[in-house]
């Protein structure tokens, strides 16, 4: 279902960091990104920087574009109406935000919600792949193309949306599952099922990598 993984595959499975070192981590990442001034002209006219939220040792990852209105106020991402709707998605599927680790690639919002340039997304990417490093998920969903273009180059969403794709990330193998932004769903019915749809496939996915890891 999700096809073989590239050759040279290297496996690094074990969680053995513990999870306030993580969190420290992660805090540390936060802390570069504000002391070396990344993207000054958008963290100007920021509130907040919004890093991320849930748990810092999920399997699973969600990234999304860059933070809006209410996540640059709260300092917190997927808290307005998109967040609400991936609550009810993850709630479809069992699960709740504390189940998952969730990011944006672009840390600050952009003025007036419009869409991340590629020099901001080029600038935060050093920092998501060191999250990523930190966590060691086994799967990356990536909400909307800003973010699936860097795991999956040349992709379009409207083709491979809800197909898991195994990828070498560095060292390590990784499932990346590229699906539609949950804004995208918020005005548009069809938008919704197709997302619920590809949602729901994700229970599935993580099962497989279980079962590849023990070797069943
Ligand atoms: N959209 C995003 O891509 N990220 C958020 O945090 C909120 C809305």
């Amino acid at each position: 279902m999700i096809g073989k993984w590239p050759s040279d595959r290297k496996i690094c499975y074990s969680k053995y960091m513990p999870h306030e070192d993580k969190q420290a981590q992660l805090d540390q990442i936060k802390a570069e990104i504000i002391e070396k001034k990344v993207c000054p002209d958008l963290a100007e006219q920021a509130t907040n920087l919004v890093m991320g939220d849930g748990n810092s040792n999920a399997d699973i990852v969600f990234i999304g574009e860059a933070p809006g209105k209410n996540e640059d106020l709260q300092g917190l991402p997927f808290v307005g109406a998109a967040g609400k709707f991936l609550n009810e998605m993850l709630a479809s599927i069992g699960m709740e935000r504390a189940d998952i680790y969730i990011t944006n690639i672009v840390k600050y919002r952009p003025p007036n919600n419009r869409d991340p340039l590629p020099e901001e997304k080029q600038a935060f990417w050093p920092y998501l792949v060191r999250q990523l490093k930190v966590i060691e998920p086994d799967i990356v969903v990536t909400l909307g193309r800003h973010s699936m273009e860097y795991f999956l180059p040349g992709a379009k969403i409207s083709q491979i949306h809800g197909d898991p794709k195994r990828v070498r990330f560095g060292e390590t193998p990784l499932v990346v599952v590229p699906l539609f932004h949950p804004a995208a769903a918020l005005y548009n019915g069809s938008m919704r099922q197709t997302l619920l749809d590809d949602f729901s496939r994700i229970p599935k996915i993580i099962d497989l990598i279980q079962k590849d890891k023990k070797g069943t």
